[in-house]
C-alpha cells in the first residue's frame, strides 16, 4: 500500500523529517507515536500533498506509484484520506453537498456512476448515524462553529462516506472525552478490512486500546527510532520517550 524510503522533508528551510522509512501493507494498521514536534503531522501532511512541505530527498510509493508526483486531488481520488489534526472550517460549504461532490468525483474517476440524490442521502444518513452527529450539525457548513470533538467526528464521517484505501488519522483522539473517543474508534474499526490500511498518529496509548494496531512506531526527531507491536505503546506510556533518545537502535 505504502512505501516511504529515506524521506526527507523541510518546511521553511528547516529539515523536519530526516530519513523516514516505513512500509505499510494492505490490511495493516500502523500507529505512529512521538513527542510534540517530532514530525508526525509533517509526515501525514506530506503524504496528503500539503504544499508547504517540500521533499528534498527520498521517495514514497503508493500502490506502486510515485505518490509525490501526484497533486492532492489525484491522491484523494486514488483513495488516500487524511483526517486532520486541526480540521478547517469551510464557511458556505454544506457538509452534505461537500461530501456528495467529493464522492461523485472519486466514483467518476474510478469509472463508476455517481450516486443519485436519494441513494447518496441514504448513504450519508447511515454514516451520520454511525458517528452520532445531529442533523442540525451536518446541515451546517463544514466544521463551522463545531466544537473540537464535533470536528473530529466530522472527519470520521467524511472518511466513512469516502471509504478510502489508505487512511491517515492525525491525532483523532485529541480533545475527546471517552464517549466521543469510542465513536471515533468504532468508525475506524468499521472500515478496517484486509484491503485497507491505516496510519494512526497518536500521543496516547488510550486510543490504541480501542483501535489495536498491528505495528507501533516511535518517531523521534524526524526518524523512526523504534518499531514493535502494541506493547511498545504501553512501554512509552509508562516510561516516556527519553529511553529511546538515549539508546536509539
Ligand atoms: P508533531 O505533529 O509530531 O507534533 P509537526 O510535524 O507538527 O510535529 O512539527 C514538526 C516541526 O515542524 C515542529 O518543530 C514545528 O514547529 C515545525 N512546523 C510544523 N509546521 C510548520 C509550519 N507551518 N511552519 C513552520 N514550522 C512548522
Ligand atoms: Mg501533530
Amino acid at each position: 500500500m505504502l512505501i516511504s524510503k529515506n524521506l526527507h522533508v523541510s518546511i521553511k528551510g528547516h529539515e523536519i523529517l530526516k530519513g523516514l522509512d516505513l512500509i505499510v501493507n494492505a490490511g495493516e494498521t500502523h500507529a505512529i507515536m512521538g513527542p510534540n514536534g517530532s514530525g508526525k503531522s509533517t509526515f501525514a501532511n506530506t503524504l496528503a500533498g500539503h504544499p508547504s512541505f517540500s521533499v528534498s530527498k527520498g521517495e514514497v510509493l503508493y500502490q506502486g506509484e510515485n505518490l509525490l508526483g501526484m497533486t492532492p486531488d489525484v491522491r484523494a481520488r486514488k483513495g488516500l484520506f487524511l483526517a486532520f489534526q486541526y480540521p478547517v472550517e469551510l464557511p458556505g460549504v454544506r457538509t452534505w453537498q461537500f461530501l456528495r461532490s467529493a464522492l461523485d468525483n472519486s466514483r467518476t474517476s474510478q469509472g463508476l456512476e455517481p450516486l443519485g440524490v436519494r441513494e447518496f442521502d441514504k448513504w450519508f444518513e447511515k454514516n451520520r448515524e454511525l458517528v452520532e452527529m445531529e442533523p442540525t450539525l451536518t446541515n451546517r457548513s463544514v466544521n463551522e462553529g463545531f466544537s473540537g470533538g464535533e470536528k473530529k467526528r466530522g472527519e470520521i464521517l467524511q472518511m466513512l462516506v469516502m471509504e478510502p484505501k489508505l487512511m491517515l488519522l492525525d491525532e483523532p483522539d485529541s480533545g475527546l472525552d471517552v464517549d466521543a473517543l469510542k465513536v471515533v474508534a468504532d468508525g475506524v474499526n468499521y472500515l478496517r478490512d484486509k484491503e485497507r490500511s491505516i496510519i494512526l498518529v497518536t500521543h496516547y496509548q488510550r486510543l490504541l486500546t480501542y483501535i489495536v494496531p498491528d505495528f507501533v512506531h516511535i518517531l523521534l526527531d524526524g526518524k523512526i527510532v523504534s518499531s514493535g507491536g502494541p506493547e511498545l505503546a504501553e512501554k512509552v506510556e509508562s516510561k516516556g520517550y527519553d529511553w529511546l533518545r538515549e539508546a536509539p537502535e
